[in-house]
């Protein structure tokens, strides 16, 4: 039976060996569409934290063993997300900022992985079964698996981790954002009575709780998210205990707009790519290249779009965008955008905060851009897009690769096949063709190349990073 999540401002505990844990400190929760706190989220212990990963370790002997179990309890942990989904839409909508309907739809991918991972069969690979006997390849788990998580998607960006993790039989110790705890805390509260005590601990506390995790001597594996310079703090704290590590971090997107790309039909969808939850997305559109003949027109009907959007606080009728999350990435986009139009970017539209408490800024597209400008060269992960005009197709997609990171590019043309040639050459986890970081599915492997993270997420090669291949050999069997 599921326990149904309590009302919206109810004090949130964390879930440690099934139970409710009370913390002796807590910290404030920021709803970012007023810039003022209104919830407190537990601030935990050394102590408790070291009993959430003895508990996880504990439980890790008897969940190992039955699949079958297994499977049953992600569908359960599905049915239960879906039952409690509206009052964990409005939790993580007062803490994150996004529209409710946005809300809406990270509760619903959350049952999705659930249920996907659920049914995946992962039997053993048989290299060889004769008469000089059999070798089979399996697929073992690796025992407390650290998860560590971002403020943009905080509940999907769980499941992603969760679901896999928990499906190859290992425990978890999750931590989400100190921007955004009391979604996850909800979650863990949602699932306390539909697994096994020990199974998922979500705990939560002001950093550095993510380094004291990650160096915890039980934790096995990190998989972690959230940006490049902490996934290499991440990856140097679990070398010096080979921990196993899935880095997914973050990104600097370009999209390619070849001269034959017909703006009006691709317009919409390009600038959704970039605004989606508010351009806080590791795969979201961050810069686009477009050819010079076309330039005017594209930035003319995105920024006819940006200034229709309605931009207002999540739980808002008819909101399209929220607030940015928090205080410094609110002040950072404004930097970032500042320095543009001061080094010559011409604003098409937004290019300010709007006047309103809270971290609202007004959805902007930046014309005549060129690169060597931050907003270009940097992850600016917020409502800013700029538009880059190119000459020659070979430089633009140079420059598109002329970066460390390598999570999703995208390429717009309406030639599918000459966007495919295009595509080869990009230094990316995913391209898309006439849409942007679209192909995000439970069965679709996820991650970046260069600095944009290490292995990936989601489909049975997002599973495989959550075990230890076993090579499993032996005489002949009888036949
Ligand atoms: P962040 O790196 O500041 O924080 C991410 C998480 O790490 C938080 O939970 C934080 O508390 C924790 N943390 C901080 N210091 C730590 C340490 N030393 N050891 C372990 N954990 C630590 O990132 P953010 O600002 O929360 O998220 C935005 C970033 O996440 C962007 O760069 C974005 O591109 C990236 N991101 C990547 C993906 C992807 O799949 N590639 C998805 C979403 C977001």
């Amino acid at each position: 039976m599921s326990t149904p999540v309590d009302h919206l401002s109810s004090l949130r505990t964390l879930t440690i060996d099934g139970a409710a844990v009370e913390t002796a400190d807590r910290f404030p929760v920021v709803n970012p569409a007023t810039g003022e706190p209104f919830a407190t989220a537990p601030a935990i212990a050394p102590a408790q934290l070291d009993s959430a990963v003895r508990a996880a370790d504990a439980a890790f002997g008897s969940w190992r063993r039955d699949e079958d179990a297994r499977r049953a309890a992600l569908l359960a942990a599905a049915d239960a997300v879906d039952a409690a989904a509206g009052d964990l839409a409005a939790i993580l909508t007062a803490e994150q900022g996004k529209p409710l309907r946005d809300a809406a739809t990270e509760c619903f991918l959350v049952s999705l992985w659930l249920r996907y991972y659920a049914g995946l069969e992962l039997p053993p690979e048989i290299v060889r079964d004769d008469e000089k006997g059999y070798a089979e390849v399996h697929r073992r788990p690796v025992g407390v698996v650290a998860a560590i998580t971002p403020w943009n998607f905080p509940l999907t960006l769980a499941m992603w981790k969760i679901a896999p993790a928990l499906r190859a039989g290992n425990t978890v110790v999750i931590k989400p954002s100190p921007f955004t705890p009391l979604a996850t805390l909800a979650l863990g509260e949602t699932l306390r009575d539909v697994l096994p005590p020990g199974v998922l601990n979500v705990v939560s506390g002001p950093d550095p709780l993510g380094a004291s995790l990650t160096t915890h001597p039980l934790v096995r594996k990190i998989s972690f998210t959230g940006s490049t310079a902490t996934g290499k703090k991440v990856a140097a704290a679990a070398a010096d205990d080979l921990k196993r590590v899935t880095l997914e971090l973050g990104g600097n997107d370009p999209a390619i707009v070849l001269p034959d790309a017909p703006i009006a039909e691709i317009a919409d969808t390009l600038f959704w790519s970039a605004f989606i939850n508010n351009g806080q997305t590791c795969l979201a559109a961050k810069r686009v290249y477009v050819h010079e003949s076309r330039h005017d027109e594209l930035v003319d009907a995105l920024a006819a779009i940006a200034r229709d959007v309605q931009v207002d606080e999540g739980t808002a009728e008819g909101a399209q965008l929220g607030p940015v999350n928090n205080a410094p990435q609110f002040e950072r986009v404004t930097g970032l955008v500042r320095d543009a139009v001061d080094r010559g970017a011409r604003v098409a539209a937004g290019g300010d905060r709007i006047d309103r408490p809270g971290y609202f800024f007004q959805p902007t597209i930046l014309s005549g851009v060129s690169d060597g400008l931050a907003i270009v060269d940097e992850e600016q992960f917020g409502p800013a897009l700029p538009v880059i005009p190119y000459q020659d197709l070979e430089d633009a997609i140079a420059r598109a690769n002329r970066t460390t990171y390598g999570l999703t590019a995208s390429v717009w043309s309406a030639d599918p096949e000459r966007a495919a040639i295009v595509a080869a050459e990009i230094d990316a986890g995913q391209v898309t063709v006439n849409a942007h970081g679209s192909a995000v599915t439970p069965d679709l492997p996820f991650g970046g190349h260069k600095h944009s993270g290490i292995g990936v997420e989601n489909g049975p090669w997002g599973l495989y990073g959550f075990t230890e291949i076993q090579v499993l050999a032996g005489p002949p069997r009888r036949r």
